[in-house]
């Protein structure tokens, strides 16, 4: 048996009905799978009632946020993020949740969710279910979506699609489905043809919550002889029963129904809808149905109105008395209009979204079920109980990182496990593993995967696998972080011709014959750092410099995340002078390299933040790590050139270059 644990945020309609909507097409695809639908923002919950009044506030404060992120700006976002870290009450219902209800997949209609998931299974600790993302917004994708590690992302159009893949998601995971409504939808199918010169006009009317002036509305329309009206009264009695007295004399032109559950069919077999700029907005394009909107009041509806006049499937009008020309002019000129809709409309119309969606999710929690019952895998409650939100890691600290290291994979004196040691019991917080990979279009690069310098083509998943299993070994042990990195080696017949760069924390291989630019985009799509190596002119013993990225900066600078302030022993002034984001490394080959510049992030332990840090150029400092007093270890075996009152030895020091 599957299970499926979907979490809505009660904050409008729309999320209730999108969450039934996919629990009624997961079950209609399996139906034995366990579907729960839960709502942490309802009050449903007695012992959750004093949380929610306590929240609310700022609920309703930053919920609209959540849904105009076609207008938001990035201050929204840091408000955003910092509402979503004030949650821990509700993080740890969700792990409460997570342990009871054992889902093998998650699929979320608020970005609020990913976040929460992430807090609770961070530093790389695995998720034990598939986590997918169905994004409610309409025209475009607001960042807050895809902050969080959701493994999929659901969309319902292009344009939103578009969004997220310049917020950095790879297309590989964005799937454009169409707003997920009812599967019923996909059910009926019946295309309606223009009424011809005297035929009739069925116009759907559905009267959204105290409209008072319905009844002169579908007056107005009853002006043309050839409209035949349908008004939905939806649940108001009171008003349903003083329509139904007003037109008495004109049953068989009007018909006004109270709450329906039809109303798939009835968009199906009217011309028109006139109504707020809702969830219906997404029923009508699915049903081919063209719609004339004439309320929107939140930035939600607002934005729904605005799909509707970008896809061109129907009309906006600002008052309501608008509503009756408006239909009088779709059908003008032999419904020359309402034909145009319509054509658009048989584009735009998905009425399978929410069955596209379960056939994925079904097919993910079969996928993820072997890693839930693999008993080496740490079990849930021991999972839940070490991601507390009491941790270590959720604090802001001073983090020691090395971005820049080799292992024996390519020219590097130690092995990965070893690597983790040496590191870890010197304290490190974050390290990344970069082993050289050549670019085997070039002769330089075929000599040295030749001998060994470099890895080779048929050991990069290898490696990518053991610094996987390295990584959980690392954090139990040391709470140290992990990543996975490539030194992509371009190395020309001269320094200007020559470029190495650092892919830093990455999720699986990438080609090395790639061009720069499109090594980059590569390196992005999998939301790593690409960042330049030694870019500036320096003291080397391996060989020459790697100019060529410094001297095409203007270029390049847009593209990278970083460059190598210091590498090792040499220091850049210039990219520090051009104000560059930046990173220290030590590209340790041996363990003497150990003392050398190391780069200081002020932030939570925590891969996603420290990468934005040094994306926004905040929060970073460098350092000169040296440990003289265990330094014997490591014989020095190259002459130093500075004078020795330099190198006298303090102790263990940090020297900090603070930068802002
Ligand atoms: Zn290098
Ligand atoms: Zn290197």
């Amino acid at each position: 048996m599957k299970k499926i644990l979907i979490l809505t945020a009660g904050f409008d309609d729309d999320h209730h009905s999108t969450a039934r909507n996919l629990r009624d097409a997961l079950e209609i695809k399996d139906p034995c799978a366990r579907v729960e639908i839960l709502d942490l923002f309802s009050n449903s919950n007695e012992a959750f009632t004093s949380l929610l009044q306590r929240t609310r506030q700022s609920l309703t404060q930053y919920a609209p946020l959540l849904w105009s992120g076609w207008r938001s700006r990035p201050d929204e976002n840091v408000l955003l993020e910092r509402k979503a870290a004030g949650f821990s009450q509700l993080q740890a219902r969700l792990e409460k949740a997570f342990l009871l209800a054992q889902p093998d997949c998650v699929l979320s209609t608020s970005p609020i969710y990913g976040q929460l998931i992430d807090k609770i299974f961070k530093n790389h600790r695995k998720r034990p279910f598939r986590l997918v993302t169905v994004v409610m917004e309409i025209l475009a994708a607001n960042p807050a979506w895809n902050r969080s590690s959701s493994d999929y992302f659901f969309v319902p159009n292009e344009s939103v699609a578009e969004s997220l893949k310049k917020n950095g998601v790879p297309v590989s995971s964005i799937g454009i489905s169409g707003f997920p409504v009812n599967p019923v939808f996909a059910a009926t199918r019946m295309d309606l043809t223009a009424p011809g010169k005297n035929g009739l006009r069925r116009i759907l009317y559905l009267v959204h919550s105290g409209k008072k002036k319905t009844g002169k509305a579908v007056e107005r329309l009853l002006g043309n002889p050839l409209a035949q009206v349908t008004v939905v009264a939806g649940r108001e009695p009171h008003l349903r029963a003083k329509l139904l007295e007003r037109f008495e004399g004109q049953k068989s032109r009007v018909e006004i129904l109270g709450w329906t559950n039809q109303l798939a069919e009835l968009l199906r077999n009217h011309h028109l809808v006139i109504g707020k700029a809702g969830h219906v907005v997404h029923e009508a394009a699915a049903a081919c149905c063209p719609i004339i909107v004439n309320h929107a009041e939140t930035a939600q509806e607002e934005a729904n109105a605005q799909w509707v006049r970008n896809s061109a499937i129907g009309e906006v009008v600002d008052k309501n008395r608008e509503a009756a020309e408006m239909v009088e002019r779709a059908f003008d000129h032999d419904s020359a209009r309402w034909m145009d809709w319509q054509r658009n409309l048989k584009k735009a119309s998905r009425p399978d979204a929410a069955l596209q969606v379960a056939d994925w999710v079904l097919k993910e929690a079969d996928r993820d079920k072997a890693i839930i019952l693999d008993p080496a895998a740490s079990p849930a409650q021991e999972r839940v109980m070490r991601a507390s939100p009491r941790q270590p890691g959720a604090q802001p600290q001073m983090l020691l990182c090395d971005f820049h290291i080799h292992s024996n994979y390519s020219d590097g004196s130690m092995s990965v496990p070893e690597l983790i040691d040496f590191y870890g019991e010197r304290g490190f917080d974050c390290i990344c593993i970069t082993d050289h990979l050549a670019d085997p279009r070039r002769l330089l690069g075929k000599l040295s995967e030749l001998t060994n310098l470099t890895l080779g083509a048929n050991q990069v998943e290898e490696y990518f696998r053991v610094i996987e299993r390295e990584r959980e070994r690392a954090w139990r042990r040391y709470e140290m972080l992990v990543m996975t990195g490539i030194e992509f080696n371009k190395d020309g017949l001269t320094s200007k011709t020559s470029a190495h760069l650092l892919g830093i924390d990455l999720k699986s291989p990438i080609n090395p014959a790639l061009d720069l630019p499109e090594t980059i985009a590569r390196i992005h799509e999998q939301g790593g750092l690409a960042v330049a190596s030694h870019p500036h002119v320096m003291k080397s013993e391996w060989g020459k410099n790697t100019l060529y990225l410094w001297e095409n900066q203007e270029q390049f600078a847009p593209l990278l995340d970083a460059w190598e302030i210091a590498n090792r022993d040499n220091i850049f002034n210039d990219i520090g002078l051009k104000r560059l984001p930046f990173i220290a490394n030590s590209d340790l080959h041996k363990p003497r390299h150990i003392y050398s510049w190391k780069t200081l992030i002020h932030c939570e332990k925590d891969p996603e933040v420290i990468k934005q840090c040094i994306r926004r150029n905040e929060h970073v400092a460098i350092t000169l790590y040296r440990d003289f007093s265990s330094s014997r270890a490591f014989p020095e075996p190259h002459a130093f050139t500075a004078p020795a009152a330099a190198r006298r030895p303090s102790g263990s020091s940090l020297l900090m270059a603070a930068a802002n």
